[in-house]
């Protein structure tokens, strides 16, 4: 059986990391999240990160829109931020009501401010290795996979999923670590005989068991990015990966949970990028 690799720990690390450098600041790190009308999974998630900037020393306020509030001011509200000199970093929590234009509202934000690298600059500048932070899902995903192959020069990954806020970034975030990166996605002919040759595997499909034991090579590293509800006979809901993990572990050499695995680091890089913003900022004010 595999090691099991704890994101738990891992993001215990990096908050501690976090905490000491928010010492080093002259000032808090704030980090406003930014809302449009109720979700329920969305306000799971804000009150996670409300808990967890708190413990780091991070400030952190949510500001939610009405439902019925119009693209328009959604918009104005993320330049009102970044033009506030107390606000170092801004997520736009989603989803957003089904008119918005995603990529317009997120481009709203400003790269200095872009906590989650979800703006079009942002991926230009990562693409060109300019970045002071990606996406933290990716690079959650990257740090877990460190976890278990610290030096990924030449390595054969694959990726499952080409989402511009995943799948997107951690190929180039990949790349620029010299492994040899395969994309796959729902065009892709032949998911497992690519998935077979990989010497390591990250999901990130939102599709529950899509990766099975007989895809994925003996000793290969798994990293698990998928976050799927599913539903138990007995009518309880529960949260699975991408991964057929009780099978997946028996093969592979290293392997992350869900939950318990990236999402624990998720939450642990976004206090982080949220620090590399304000203290980026500090750094040009000087
Ligand atoms: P996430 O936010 O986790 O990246 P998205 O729903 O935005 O998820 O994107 C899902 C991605 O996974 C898409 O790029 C899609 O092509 C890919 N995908 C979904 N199902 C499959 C599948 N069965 N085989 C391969 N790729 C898939």
């Amino acid at each position: 059986m595999g090691d099991i690799i704890d994101g738990k720990a891992l993001a215990e690390r990096i908050f501690t990391d976090v905490k000491l450098e928010v010492a080093k600041l002259a000032t808090a790190p704030r980090l406003v999240a930014v809302a449009v009308g109720d979700d329920k999974a969305s306000a799971a998630y804000t009150k996670r990160q409300a808990k967890l900037a708190q413990s780091c020393g991070i400030l952190y306020r949510l500001d939610n829109l009405p439902s019925e509030a119009p693209e328009s001011a959604l918009r104005a509200h993320l330049e009102t931020l970044n033009r506030d000199p107390g606000v170092s970093a801004v997520i736009l929590q989603t989803p957003l009501p089904r008119s918005f234009d995603l990529v317009r509202c997120r481009d709203a934000i400003a790269l200095g401010k872009d906590v989650e690298g979800v703006t079009t600059l942002a991926a230009g500048r990562l693409a060109m290795q300019k970045a002071v932070i990606a996406p933290c899902t990716a690079e959650a995903a990257l740090h877990c996979l460190r976890a278990a192959i610290p030096d990924l020069r030449g390595l054969e990954v694959a990726v499952v999923g080409r989402s511009d806020i995943v799948g997107k970034p951690l190929a180039l975030l990949l790349i620029h670590e010299s492994a040899t990166v395969t994309v796959c996605h729902r065009q892709t002919r032949d998911l497992a005989e690519v998935l077979r040759r990989a010497d390591a595997i990250i999901a990130a499909a939102g599709s529950a068991g899509l990766v099975r034991a007989e895809m994925v090579k003996a000793g290969a590293v798994v990293v698990d990015v998928g976050t799927n509800a599913v539903t138990a006979p007995d009518g309880s809901t529960k949260l699975v990966g991408d991964v057929d993990f009780e099978a997946v572990k028996e093969r592979a050499r290293a392997i992350t949970p869900v939950p318990g695995g990236v999402g624990q680091v998720t939450v642990a890089m976004l206090m982080r990028n949220a620090v590399r913003l304000a203290r980026a900022a500090a750094e040009t004010c000087t």
